[in-house]
């Protein structure tokens, strides 16, 4: 896939690396069969060569000279550049690093299948050579769910690669998908969830809730009846209980994807573990009006915080979209809440 830059770009980047240079170091993922994502529908998996990965980094960096911007964040796309033989990898990033002096963080995504693979030794080559973090999509510690989904791996596969990750020294970010386990198991998502974190003691753990695309297979199990997704009321209580059962880590919890309602959800474990319990029981406390209220302020883009209802012109455009939906819904808010968060992915 190319863009107008004079270097090549995948489609995607975590939220957290909107401002980092993208260097494609691979093309589309690997595995390519999990139900939830249709990021790289029909496309195939491509390693690309270290010397034209170099070219693409010469290219970044007349580019950005000319602009005069200081680039000091890099992230390797696409989906588990992990894959990549390390000896490859570690050339990449010294090159990286040698042709950007000014970076300051070299990140990428990596799949726990993969990462178990490696030992810690090779990891620390990663990391001497300029890997600081490494992304991985957890998305579930439940097993069953994992198989369900498709994901590829199981717990212990999450755990031993967490562990690797953090023991050479690179920052672990882990990607939790609330929601992800339907109305059939969502406790078992939260509580199996936090028990593998638990192991792990990741250094940031980030949330973005499960929304089903349509055209991907989980959709298709949602209009089958075999599949039933949770409300955004239903998904805040599987993250009390998520959020109630992590426990003995430092970790940074984060909400930075717009999916997820209540984005600010953002603290450090253990001091701040009381205060994001106090914030959804904030929500949860709220009438049933309120709560379809602050749902379509933020997939409307008004509110990003509760607090947010009491901006006065914030809360009047919503209580006029508010009086619309109902209208055009029959009164049907939760579908109507449904609808805005579609136009969303
Ligand atoms: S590993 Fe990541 S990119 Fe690949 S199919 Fe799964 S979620 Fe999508």
């Amino acid at each position: 896939m190319r863009f107008s830059m004079p270097y090549e770009q995948g489609p995607i980047r975590p939220p957290s690396e909107a401002y980092s240079l993208l260097v494609r170091v691979t093309r589309n993922c690997p595995w390519n069969k999990c139900e939830f994502c249709g990021v790289y529908e029909g496309a195939k998996f491509e390693l690309r060569s270290v010397e034209e990965i170099k070219e693409d980094i010469l290219r970044a960096a007349a580019f950005h000279a000319q602009r005069g911007v200081a680039v000091k964040t890099a992230f390797l796309q696409d989906a588990n550049s992990v894959i990549m033989r390390t000896k490859d990898l570690v050339e990449v990033i010294k090159f990286l690093k040698e042709t950007f002096p000014g970076i300051e963080r070299v990140t990428s995504y990596g799949r726990s299948h993969t990462l178990a693979k490696r030992s810690v030794e090779e990891l620390k080559e990663l990391k001497d050579a300029g890997l600081s973090r490494i992304h991985v999509g957890l998305e579930t510690g439940y097993g069953e769910l994992l198989e369900y989904v498709k994901k590829g791996c199981t717990p212990e596969q999450h755990v031993t690669a967490g562990q690797r990750v953090k023991e050479a020294g690179i920052t672990l970010s882990e990607y939790v998908m609330p929601g992800l386990g339907g109305k059939k198991w969502w406790r078992e998502h939260a509580t199996e969830t936090a028990r593998v974190l638990n192991r792990i003691d990741p250094d940031f753990i980030r949330i973005r809730s499960m929304s089903a695309k349509p055209g991907t297979p989980i959709h298709d199990k949602q209009e089958r009846g075999e599949w039933e997704r949770l409300n955004d009321e239903e998904i805040i209580r599987e993250e009390q209980l998520f959020i109630q059962t992590l426990e003995g880590i430092n970790s940074y919890f984060a909400s930075d994807h717009m999916l997820n309602l209540l984005m600010e959800l953002n603290g450090k474990f253990p001091e701040d573990k009381d205060e994001l319990l106090g914030i959804i029981e904030r929500y949860l406390e709220l009438p049933q009006e309120e709560k379809f209220n602050f749902s379509i302020g933020r997939r409307l883009g008004y509110y990003m915080r509760l607090d947010d209802r009491e901006n006065e012109e914030a809360r009047t455009h919503v209580d006029i979209a508010v009086e619309r939906l109902q209208r055009n819904f029959d009164g049907d808010m939760e579908t109507a809440i449904i609808k805005c968060m579609e136009q969303m992915i």
